[in-house]
């Protein structure tokens, strides 16, 4: 049976209702799991208000903090305050990403330095971070999920330096795998089928894209962000027990067409 009774989980990305990381929320909720939530902050404290608006009442989080993955130190700190209120974690859900606009339309080839670091730095090298903090803590083995895409191992339309971002991230989960295997701590990728977002929402041309899966997945239709929180509580439960290093595709069979 699924049940994550007695785990603690440390979910970052949650920024609205629409949010994959909320939809993983709810399902590792739903599974028994313990909650910690992270958001961004920003200097008026809207996020902030935002996200615990959401998920107080209905997640009961036992901890709430902000974290930038930009800045080690509040990396640090989110991880420290872990160490302080659970002594131990067993789950971390990586669910976040960025690009500045100008690297997800257009040349690929025009994409500012900056776009492309700053994306990468975000995107990618803060799975790494947050790894390398969470290790420690995870005393009793543990599971480490984070959101992948297609665009990671193909070329999407305008999905440009994201691309690049998600096939850097799907590697990471390959070494940090073979890492942190020895210590009983699995960590994985989902690769999702697009979803609207408000992420997505800046990648040019997500709607055709979503009405191209309708069309062409076995599957026809696209997935839920329920449909993805059911596999990331597998994927952090005893039943996946064997499993690490590995990119599930939940997208409705789209990645498997050739036309
Ligand atoms: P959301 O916009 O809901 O979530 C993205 C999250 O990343 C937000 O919470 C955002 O915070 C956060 N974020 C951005 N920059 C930082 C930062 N510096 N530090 C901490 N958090 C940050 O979109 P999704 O749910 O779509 O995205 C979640 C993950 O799923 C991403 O990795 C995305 O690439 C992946 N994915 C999405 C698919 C889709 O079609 N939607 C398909 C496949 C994968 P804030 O909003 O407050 O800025």
């Amino acid at each position: 049976m699924l049940d994550l009774t007695g785990k603690n989980a440390l979910v970052t990305g949650i920024a609205n209702n629409r949010s994959i990381a909320w939809g993983i929320a709810q399902q590792l909720h739903k599974a028994g799991a313990n909650l910690g939530v992270t958001y961004l902050p920003d200097e008026k404290g809207r996020f902030e208000k935002k996200v615990r608006d959401l998920v107080e009442e209905p997640l009961k989080p036992s901890l709430f903090l902000p974290c930038d993955v930009q800045d080690d130190a509040q990396i640090q700190s989110t991880f420290e305050s872990v160490r302080e209120k659970w002594g131990k974690l067993d789950i971390l859900i990586h669910c976040l990403a960025f690009a500045d606009k100008d690297g997800l339309s257009g040349d690929f080839s025009g994409a500012p330095r900056s776009t492309f670091s700053k994306s990468l730095d975000i995107s990618a090298y803060s799975l790494v971070a947050m790894s390398a903090a969470a290790k420690p803590l995870m005393t009793e083995g543990g599971s480490i999920v984070t959101l992948t895409y297609l665009g990671g191992v193909r070329v999407i339309p305008n999905y440009n330096v994201m691309g690049v971002a998600k096939a850097a991230l799907e590697m990471n989960v390959r070494y940090l795998a073979s890492e942190l295997g020895p210590l009983n701590i699995r960590v994985n990728g989902i690769s999702a089928g697009p979803i609207r977002t408000l992420a997505s929402s800046a990648v040019g041309g997500i709607l055709d894209m979503i009405h191209h899966v309708e069309k062409i997945a076995p599957m026809q239709r696209t997935v839920t962000q329920l449909e993805v929180g059911n596999t990331a509580a597998f994927l952090c439960s005893d039943l996946a027990s064997g499993i690490t290093g590995q990119i599930l595709y939940v997208d409705s069979g789209y990645s498997i067409m050739g036309m």
